[in-house]
């Protein structure tokens, strides 16, 4: 079971759970998040094992103030405006990462975007200082379930799969961040939130384009999955000669040592592990000389359900990507 910890007294032992890879419940002004260390990939999986989300959506990593953004995203005029206005408060901006962005590829699910924010709780704020890290953080309940407000609603929805909730009282706004898309000059409304639309009208002095991308429209919907460049096949027992391999636990398939290549997601069969490993795993054999993509058969069940829904919309034919998250 969880323990419920007021803010006060819960900065060290938030930090050093956090630190040791764990999930931590906080407190922020539009809703509890459920955060972990977002460098750390192991850490992020358990983020959506303990949701029991069904698939990896990106998160927001959330920082203490502008500078640690900088490390993470590149931040042009717009964006620098809106956060000197905004931040903290309720608004993500989803941004291109910077070079060489130490932000772990779970929390983005693969894209080289990377949403975030200054959440406004000082606690978290001082937590995030401390822990010098960014922290991924979605809503702090359950998969498919109403967000969290107050500590005992997330206890409600997670304690008995969490060590710690921070109680930091009611969150003030009680509704997601808004979260803008800003892609030079223009700059796209993804999702409406605690921040109004005419507020970062007036800043940026221009209109918020509509996401319009996809053909399902969904509160801070992805608009496009990483896809693989090359074509892949599933659930494989037999690797033809010139495949790259995607292996997962100890048994290989038959021909694995005729593949092109070979990346084992977890030589142990770790579910986690595995999620820890799947976009840099299908990046770098997207970038080998292979003909395709071929994927051992992993178990649908805990974190593989995530695993097999991602791997599945990247064998899509490509106007499948968009839809939904
Ligand atoms: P939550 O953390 O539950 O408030 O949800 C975060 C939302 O931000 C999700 O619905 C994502 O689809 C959206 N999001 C996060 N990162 C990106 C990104 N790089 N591009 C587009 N949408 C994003
Ligand atoms: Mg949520």
């Amino acid at each position: 079971m969880a323990r419920i910890i007021p803010y006060e007294e819960a900065l060290n032992e938030a930090a050093a759970l956090l630190g040791a890879g764990g999930v931590v419940a906080i407190p922020t002004e539009t809703v509890y998040g459920l955060a972990a260390d977002a460098l750390n990939g192991e850490a992020v999986a358990k983020i959506f094992e303990t949701k029991g989300r069904p698939r990896f959506n990106p998160l927001i990593a959330h920082v203490a103030n502008i500078g640690m953004a900088a490390v993470l995203v590149a931040l042009n005029d717009k964006a620098l405006a809106l956060a000197e206005k905004f931040w903290p408060g309720p608004l993500t901006m989803v941004l291109p990462m910077a070079d060489g962005s130490p932000v772990h590829p779970l929390v983005t699910a693969g894209l080289d975007t990377l949403a975030i924010r200054v959440p406004k709780s000082d606690f978290t704020r001082a937590l995030i200082a401390e822990f010098g890290r960014p922290l991924a953080a979605p809503s702090a309940n359950r998969s498919g379930r109403i967000s969290a407000t107050t500590a005992a609603a997330v206890d409600a929805e997670l304690g008995d799969r969490i060590e710690l909730i921070v109680d930091g009282g009611s969150a003030t706004v009680g509704v997601e961040s808004t979260i803008v898309r800003i892609d030079g000059d223009r700059i796209t409304l993804l999702r409406p939130g605690g921040i109004a639309r005419e507020a970062i009208e007036d800043v940026v002095k221009t209109r918020l384009e509509a996401a319009s991308e996809g053909k399902v429209q969904a509160p801070g919907m992805l608009l496009s999955h990483y896809a693989p460049q090359l074509g892949m096949r599933l659930g494989v027992q037999e690797v033809e000669p010139g495949e790259a391999l995607l292996a997962f636990g100890p048994q290989r398939a038959a021909g694995a040592e005729h593949a092109a290549a070979v990346i084992n997601l977890s030589e142990k069969g770790d579910l986690r592990e595995a999620a820890a490993n799947l976009f840099s795993a299908m990046r770098e054999l997207d970038r080998s000389e292979a003909t395709a993509i071929t994927v051992e058969p992993i178990p649908e069940q805990g974190l593989g359900e995530a695993i097999n829904d991602r791997l599945r919309r990247a064998a899509a034919p490509r106007d499948m990507h968009g839809l939904g998250e």
